[in-house]
């Protein structure tokens, strides 16, 4: 028996009558009237009837045909898709954590507080920042909260004309779109050539109707913002906060922090730099650290160490609170796996992860820049974008080389994104890879492009390998089959 069998006839296999399970006895039978009418089925479902060998081979083969960062390298720019400590899990899932229900009484919770209390100010420690909350729900979430903290900042002051955002054009599209949640206009600040913000184009947009700019740090080109300095300066002057991005602090740990970089409001993706599980849309969390003189605005509720009689409690009466943002204290579990992942790998070698990060996307970077198209060069951080084959006359685009990739066992980097660059391929490989590792994707790559000058329709036609080979993306998008078949 094959591993397309099971993968794709579990519906085609089904026997009527067949069964792997048994149920308990329906005790409803008997006593029907006493559910409504209304929640009653006439006919039972068409499910498919098979034995539990075949259900269990189906379900597992499905689990291989998915790719993750256990199964390989994944060096999905803006993603930080390292590989996450098996030991993070086990802590998330100690029975002393895990059984836990969020409405328990403070005094019985007294771990669960510290930890929380505990992972506040690590995140405080890492980011320059006076104090952190942890209760939101993802980058995203961060940013909204963050920027909600700045409207209440303005608003306590009195200043109400500022309905503005300043963006730079490279930012990831949650920047934007968090701002616009949050009741803002846009304004979009050019990039140089180098990939960093126009420091003239940022001062000439600069006036008392901006609450505040936000940056990423390294951007998503994978470059330091060197005017770092010039740009808080320019922007307190006018008035404004400046948010930090922190999705891409991985190259910055152990190297730098946003605080003395003169960032007010940030958050950080415990679920990229601090090691969490992600993809296929979370969990996640997006801690906000404020500055010192902004800790007032952060949301309620907060957990608070009371040192008169060494315990901590929750709290929700804070006047200038924003309010609840999220239910309870965030995702406990994915804040327990980051705990975990610093308390693990400790403070020295956490100052390690940043410089490794850096060093490896480099080797990639250089490895490859002479069958790739580098528009920026010079020495990256964590991430760098080619913009497709150094030799475009062969037709293969970044798309396909992503397809290609994927033959060989490589997740693809983020494509067509930033949109700074046509055929942008975005490559982050992260601290976690090992040298060998390095070098088979470059070995890869380095393939693809010879394939694109000697025998371009291997590229152009892939993927060869996968279990699914060349969907329509549009048609997908558009009309998802999610069914097997019309039952
Ligand atoms: C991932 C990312 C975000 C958004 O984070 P989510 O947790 O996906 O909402 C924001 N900015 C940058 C630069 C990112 O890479």
């Amino acid at each position: 028996m094959n591993k397309d069998f099971y993968d794709k006839l579990i519906f085609d296999c089904s026997v009527k009558g067949r069964r792997g399970f048994s149920l308990p006895v329906n005790v409803f039978n008997d006593n029907l009237d006493d559910l409504p009418a209304q929640l009653l089925r006439n006919e039972a479902p068409a499910l498919p009837e098979v034995d539990e060998p075949t259900i269990v081979r189906h379900y597992n083969n499905l689990s291989t045909n998915n790719f993750g960062v256990d199964t390989g390298f994944y060096p999905l720019g803006s993603c930080t898709m390292k590989y996450n400590p098996k030991i993070n899990e086990e802590v998330a899932a100690a029975p002393g954590f895990a059984a836990l229900h969020p409405a328990q009484p403070d005094e019985t919770v007294q771990g669960a507080l510290e930890a929380y209390h505990t992972l506040q100010s690590f995140l405080s420690e890492i980011g320059g920042m006076a104090e952190f909350t942890l209760n939101p729900f993802a980058g995203a979430h961060g940013e909204l909260t963050g920027l909600m903290v700045i409207h209440a900042y303005h608003d306590h002051n009195g200043d109400f004309a500022r309905d503005k955002v300043i963006v730079p054009d490279s930012a990831h599209g949650t920047n934007p779109a968090s701002a616009n949640v949050c009741g803002y206009k846009i304004v979009e600040v050019k990039s140089l050539a180098d990939g960093t913000v126009d420091v003239d184009d940022l001062r000439s947009k600069l006036d008392n109707t901006v609450a505040a700019v936000m940056m990423t740090n390294p951007n998503t080109v994978g470059m330091f913002e060197k005017n770092i300095p010039e740009i808080a300066r320019m922007v307190h002057e006018a008035g404004a906060l400046m948010y930090y991005d922190g999705a891409n602090l991985n190259p910055m740990l152990g190297v730098a922090r946003p605080g003395d970089m003169g960032f007010d409001v940030m958050h950080i993706n415990l679920h990229k730099t601090f090691s969490t599980p992600h993809g296929g849309g979370g969990p996640g969390s997006g801690p906000v650290g404020v500055r010192d003189g902004l800790q007032d605005f952060l949301p309620n509720p907060r957990v608070i160490y009371d040192e008169t009689d060494d315990s901590y409690y929750v709290s929700t009466d804070s006047p200038e609170a924003l309010g609840r943002i999220s239910s309870w204290l965030g995702n406990f579990t994915v804040e327990l796996k980051a705990l975990a992942y610093i308390l693990s790998l400790g403070a020295d070698a956490l100052a390690q992860v940043g410089p490794h990060a850096v060093l490896n996307a480099n080797y990639i970077k250089d490895s490859l820049k002479g069958d790739y198209l580098l528009p920026i060069d010079g020495a990256c951080k964590h991430e760098f974008v080619f913009d497709g084959l150094a030799d475009k006359s062969t037709g293969v685009t970044t798309l396909n080389i992503a397809k290609r990739l994927l033959d060989f066992g490589f997740h693809a980097p983020t494509i067509y994104f930033p949109l700074l660059f046509h055929e942008s391929l975005m490559i982050e490989p992260t601290e976690t890879e090992s040298r060998e590792t390095l070098d088979r994707f470059i070995e890869v790559m380095k393939q693809i492009a010879r394939e694109a000058r000697e025998t371009p329709k291997v590229v152009l036609n892939a993927p060869h390998n996968t279990p699914v080979v060349h969907p329509d993306d549009t048609e997908a998008a558009l009309h998802p089959v999610v069914k097997y078949s019309e039952l």
